[in-house]
């Protein structure tokens, strides 16, 4: 990927911005929230995230006609890469706004884009994805939760599990098994549900970190309506696939750029207590550098491609580096790690659940083993 001037210009007018708007009631919140922090000031970031609708920096990447700004993919980079630099708070909208939104835009009717769009693009309706079952991970399509046809209503049944953000938002994509003895992925719709109704419980999931961004959340006779229901009842696994696709883009490289102030803020701490003139230390320091630029130079290099076994690639450099940097923030803190330092063993702590979210590395390297490297499918022993 490479930037015009043009695309140069608008990195400066996206830095501007930013730091024109972070200021004020919004100063305080630099480097409030993203993973691992998601209980931080999640009012006031929600505030945030709807000034920045109002300015126009929400909907990046929809096309015009959906309401979108429909930048290139190299300007969507920029304001993430600017956005991370700021050290703006985490947004709250990502789940609908990235993931919901262009799977809308794909597989959606004109009455749904009318309906769920322009909410999710001025972050009044927050969404969480229900996919994951405590029966169906790694292996989706054993879902189990049920959903039949009532009138002119769909009826949910079920219990989701990992469900991030679900104690905030106000609507849910479910995927649920609508076809009654369907196996696998035929038989399963992709609905809609709103959150706030009876039949919907959610319960904390409290994690490493102490702090709960995920639950578990059940579908008691819940319901919504027949029409919300995206793609053709019984496709639902045509159009959840096509989410995960959607989940790695342009956001991914802020994400690196965040990893960047990760690694600036250890090389301080290393210069600071003098573990920086250790011959070792600065090697693996060495190493943790280039490692982000491998994986900065990857993802530049494959981002907005169709290849399935790139995203893996990425998956696995990005989630392993932060994972090692959190090793190392506490090799070099040594026993002070474990007292004090909230921020560092928050994100060894958290970095854990990169290599599983998203689809774990072992998913990640039979897809790479698979497609990539032609290998027979992994044989399943039955005791
Ligand atoms: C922080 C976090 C947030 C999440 N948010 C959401 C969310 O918002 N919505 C949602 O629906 N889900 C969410 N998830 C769930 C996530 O998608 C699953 O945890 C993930 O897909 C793995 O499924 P599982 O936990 O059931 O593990 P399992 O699938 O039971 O896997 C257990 C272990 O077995 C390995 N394994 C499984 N199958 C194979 C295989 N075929 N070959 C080799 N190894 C295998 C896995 O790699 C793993 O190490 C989240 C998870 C985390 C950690």
């Amino acid at each position: 990927m490479r930037f015009t001037p043009q695309d140069e210009e608008f990195r400066a007018a996206v830095r501007a911005w930013l730091e024109a708007s972070l200021t004020g009631e919004f100063a305080a919140l630099r480097g409030a929230g993203g993973p691992g922090r998601e209980h931080e000031r999640h009012q006031d970031r929600l505030a945030w995230n709807r000034h920045l609708a109002a300015a126009g920096w929400t909907a990046l990447g929809w096309p015009a006609e959906f309401g979108g700004r429909g930048l290139s993919l190299a300007r969507q980079v920029i304001f993430h890469e600017e956005y991370a630099r700021a050290g703006a708070p985490a947004r709250v909208s990502i789940v609908g706004e990235e993931l919901l939104a262009p799977t809308l835009i794909a597989f959606g009717t004109p009455e749904q884009h009318r309906r769920f769009l322009p909410p999710i693009k001025a972050v009044t309706e927050l969404w969480c994805q229900g996919y994951s079952e405590p029966g169906a991970g790694s292996d989706l399509a054993s879902v189990a939760t049920k959903a039949t046809l009532d009138g002119d209503e769909w009826v949910i049944t079920g219990q989701k599990i990992w469900t991030s953000l679900a104690h905030v938002a106000d609507w849910c994509f479910v995927l649920a098994r609508t076809e009654p003895g369907s196996a696998r992925g035929q038989g399963l719709s992709y609905l809609l549900v709103p959150m706030h109704q009876p039949g919907v419980t959610v319960r904390p999931i409290r994690q490493l970190t102490g702090t709960s961004e995920f639950n578990e959340v059940f579908f008691d006779g819940a319901r919504t309506a027949a029409a919300h229901v995206v793609g053709r009842p019984g496709d639902g696994w045509q159009v959840a696939k096509a989410t995960l696709t959607f989940e790695r883009g342009a956001a991914m490289l802020g994400l690196q750029v965040g990893f960047r102030r990760d690694l600036e803020n250890l090389l301080n701490a290393a210069r600071r207590d003098g573990t920086a003139a250790d011959p070792i230390t600065r090697d693996k320091l060495a190493r943790a550098w280039i490692g982000l630029e491998a994986v900065r130079a990857y993802a530049l290099d494959t981002l907005g491609g169709d290849d399935p076994t790139q995203a893996s690639v990425l998956k696995i450099l990005w989630s392993r580096w932060h994972q090692r940097l959190g090793e190392l923030a506490m090799e070099i803190l040594g026993a002070e790690s474990m007292t004090g330092h909230d921020d560092w063993q928050r994100l060894f702590l958290f970095s854990r659940a990169e290599t599983i979210y998203g689809g774990s590395d072992e998913i990640q390297r039979n897809i790479i083993a698979t497609r990539a490297l032609g290998l027979p499918r992994p044989q399943t022993k039955t005791p």
